[in-house]
């Protein structure tokens, strides 16, 4: 059997991230380009990876809501999303007949989770990936598989209790106003106080209202799926100081109460900004097993 050559995607809503390589571990070449209309981007994506010289399988990360149950008609479409033109699109089926190969497919932060809970070791008790940016998204990694359930989880749309200091604020997700993406993503942060939190002085309060927001999520996740690791990657998530701050609230917020919390950490990204494109790849690895 010839060697596997992997291909991966990471569909983001403003650029795609492709690659290729014979283990998720090795990126033998990446490119990227901008997220346009459905045909234009897939197009060009197919065709980079069609010139990469065959390969075996493809691993697709992608933003979402997209369909995961294997027996609907509809996996692998992007659903009903509000970005323009991508609402139900086909995109595994489209790359996997214009490539000839299987294709793995789940959430870029499920995509990342798996990534960050193999660099981790994997051993050990499961892994949260959240992302902190134009949006909030979370995937979960338990006993080395991504969670899927009635869909994939949407981390970002828990309801946190509100910080006192940030009462006035109605919060900006159009389901549900302060969730946690209409309280703690950068937009909800810029419609606050009008810059971004790595801009804001060091004593602004704001950066304590953010992290203990975030740190709510990360308690919820501890106490009901009981992850052991939470990574906390994207734009905001750069801030300097935010991890720090989010752990010692969480801590806080606990009071040591849970059972697994000599255990929990919560961490940046040991891949960086490679998480999702990795496991995008390892998705590939599976597909092409199977
Ligand atoms: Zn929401």
């Amino acid at each position: 059997m010839a060697r596997a050559m992997l291909g991966a995607i990471e569909a983001g809503g403003t650029k795609f991230v492709l690659a290729v390589g014979p283990s998720p571990d090795r990126i033998l070449a990446r490119h990227t380009i901008p997220t346009r209309t459905p045909e234009a981007t897939l197009a060009e994506a197919a065709e980079w990876l069609a010139g990469k010289g065959g390969i075996t399988s493809l691993g697709i990360g992608s933003f979402g809501p997209v369909e995961l149950d294997r027996t609907s008609p509809k996996w692998g479409f992007i659903t009903n999303t509000p970005k323009p033109g991508w609402a139900d699109c086909d995109i595994a089926g489209y790359l996997g007949q214009a490539l000839g190969v299987p294709v793995g497919f789940d959430t870029d932060v499920n995509a990342a989770a798996l990534a960050e809970y193999a660099a981790a070791g994997g051993a050990g008790g499961g892994l949260a990936y959240l992302t902190i940016g134009t949006g909030i998204g979370g995937g979960i990694v338990l006993d080395g598989k991504p969670v899927h359930g009635a869909a994939h989880p949407e981390i970002g749309h828990i309801y946190p209790r509100r910080h006192q200091d940030d009462v006035d604020f109605a919060g900006i997700c159009p389901a549900h106003g302060d969730c946690l993406e209409g309280l703690a993503s950068g937009p909800a942060i810029i419609a606050r106080w009008g810059v971004s939190l790595s801009q804001l002085p060091a004593d602004h309060p704001g950066h304590a209202i953010i992290a203990d927001y975030i740190a709510q999520a990360c308690h919820s996740l501890f106490a009901s799926v009981a992850v052991e690791t939470i990574v906390i990657g994207g734009g905001v998530a750069n801030t300097p100081g935010l991890t720090q701050r989010v752990a010692e609230r969480a801590r806080q917020l606990d009071n040591g109460y849970l059972p697994g919390g000599v255990r929990h950490r919560i961490i940046a990204p040991r891949l960086g900004g490679d998480a999702g494109i990795t496991g995008a790849l390892m998705l590939a690895e599976t597909a092409g097993r199977a």
